[in-house]
């Protein structure tokens, strides 16, 4: 039997008129719903003194201003959700340009969503219930792991949730399992395949046959990289923790583009600098608008992602617009073992803590199986040695407080002032 090639044919390949169409519909309930619901766009409106009636076309959701991720954050922990509590089954975390995250909510309806997206993805790579699926994307507070777990069950794959780490045990589960298809970060598969390499496994010899991608940037090197020495093939796909997860895009056998699910978001770019938005075609920002969404409805949000659109026909018949591979971020944002780092973050937790110098800098070393962050701080230059001493001793809790703030494990290193300089590059990447 032939696999099947859509999950979905009449939502993913639906005449564009009519995906409008259903955008327009599903657009009006949604604002709607922010605007009976969540203070924050109430207010949005009031301060324009429209309703939610005024916006008649796509082209009026322009009048909206955009939706900042510092908006989320000044929501936390609950004050975006436009349903009660007790009507939101599963709560995911996403992380923040300063110190707070933001919480999104999904109802028993978005959850079911979110999983159809997740299918539409898995199949249009190929991926069917015959495949042995290891995911090693977290399972936690962030979304991709849970995402690619439940999509995975629901096309009837066999699901092995082996999760982030242990670089070993992910060589040994591929191989034993004879898993087919791996899902994760790009710059973690070529850490497993350098491991099996390391173990003497030649890649050639499992049953690996497709990967699926994402969480970080990465490039066509990068691509060909991972299937030469993984004998796989590797597909981009792109998610938003804020937007419910993974499966908002995702390359299809063509892999030309992102095929965005169109009929749960409208997407815009925009100029990061003006928000003026931008032709088809012009690289921009990703705006994103949840048109169906209960939970954690977003209006005009900004992704911090740098992409363009196409809406051109795709040979493989679906009709959703295509975005570029996001390659750039607006927003500062790093990014390690697949979680998303903002320097804000990293200064506010500094600031938290006396006798330490405004200069920092964030060394990202991808030479290991494991990716390693290092933060180099340095002191203040009006402290005492006494002080000087006591903030060596200290070093533990300044990397317990950035641990928490980030989310994951780091290193840290205190420095003697003007040693980093306010010349000096927040972030420094060492490859091998
Ligand atoms: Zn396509």
């Amino acid at each position: 039997m032939a696999a099947k090639t859509f999950w979905n044919r009449d939502i993913e390949c639906m005449p564009r008129v009519e995906i409008q169409q259903l955008q327009l519909e599903r657009l009006q309930a949604t604002m709607n719903r922010a605007y009976r619901n969540v203070a924050f766009y109430r207010r949005r409106f009031e301060e324009l003194d429209i309703t939610p009636e005024d916006i008649q076309t796509i082209a009026d959701l322009q009048r909206l201003p955009l939706t900042e991720k510092e908006d989320l954050h000044r929501g936390y922990p609950y004050g975006m959700f436009a349903v009660p509590l007790r009507e939101v089954v599963r709560i995911h975390m996403s992380s923040g340009t300063t110190g707070h995250p933001s919480v999104v909510g999904l109802t028993a309806n978005d959850l079911r969503h979110q999983t159809d997206l997740v299918a539409r993805n898995l199949t249009a790579a190929g991926i069917t219930k015959e495949d042995v699926v290891q995911v090693f994307f977290g399972y936690g507070l962030f979304t991709a792991g849970f995402g690619y777990h439940y999509g995975t069950e629901a096309i009837g794959g066999s699901v092995i949730p082996v999760s982030h780490g242990d670089t070993q045990r992910q060589v040994e589960v591929m191989r034993d399992f004879r898993t087919t298809v791996i899902i994760g970060t790009p710059y973690y598969a070529l850490r497993i395949a350098q491991t099996a390499e390391e173990m003497g496994i030649d890649s050639h010899e499992l049953s690996l046959r497709i990967g699926l991608f994402g969480g970080e940037p990465w490039d066509e090197s990068v691509r060909q990289e991972i299937e030469d020495r993984l004998a796989i093939k590797a597909f981009d796909v792109y998610g938003l923790a804020e937007l419910g997860g993974p499966g908002v895009s995702f390359e299809c056998e063509e892999r030309v583009g992102l095929h965005i699910a169109e009929d749960q978001f409208l997407v815009e770019v925009i100029d990061p600098d003006s928000g003026q938005v931008l032709e088809p075609g012009q690289s921009g920002e990703l705006v994103f608008t949840t048109v169906n969404k209960e939970a954690f409805p977003l209006l005009r949000y900004r992704s911090g992602d740098l992409s363009s659109l196409n809406a051109e026909p795709c040979p493989c018949g679906r009709t959703h617009a295509r975005m570029s591979r996001v390659s750039q971020y607006t927003d500062g944002r790093i990014v390690v073992r697949g979680i998303n780092i903002f320097p804000g973050q990293v200064e506010e937790a500094l600031a938290e803590i006396d006798g330490l110098g405004k200069e920092y800098q964030l060394i990202l070393d991808r030479t290991t199986a494991r990716e390693r962050l290092e933060v180099h701080v340095e002191l203040s230059p009006d402290s005492t040695p006494d002080q000087m001493r006591r903030l060596i001793g200290m070093e533990g809790q300044i990397k317990d407080r950035l641990q928490q703030t980030l989310g994951l494990a780091v290193e840290v290193k205190l420095v003697e002032p003007g040693s980093i300089g306010p010349g000096a590059d927040r972030l420094r990447i060492v490859d091998k």
